[in-house]
């Protein structure tokens, strides 16, 4: 069961309710930002390459974006809640 989220959630106070926000899942170039492509490897980690010819970034990471997409959409919510929580703390002073 997940709990549901306080009822400041849906007061609007950031405009919208962070549990809706998504994590497009296309991810970007920290250094150009193009897009990325992912290709596996024979022993797990996956290598990410920038599909940009010239530019050198290759980063090797544990999990796939298929698991991580996920995941940063779960602490992106959270920061969300924090701001929202934040904000309401801010209007009640
Ligand atoms: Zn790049």
């Amino acid at each position: 069961m997940v709990p549901l989220p306080p009822s400041w959630h849906k007061t609007g106070v950031l405009g919208f309710n962070p549990s809706d926000a998504r994590v497009d899942g296309r991810p970007r170039c920290p250094k150009c930002g193009t897009g990325l492509k992912e290709h596996s490897t024979v022993f797990g980690p996956y290598r990410v390459r920038c599909v940009d010819l010239g530019c050198d970034i290759s980063i090797r990471q544990r999990d796939s974006f298929a698991v991580l997409r996920p995941r940063a959409e779960l602490v992106g919510q959270r920061l969300l809640e924090v701001a929202a929580e934040h904000r309401r703390r801010q209007a009640a002073n």
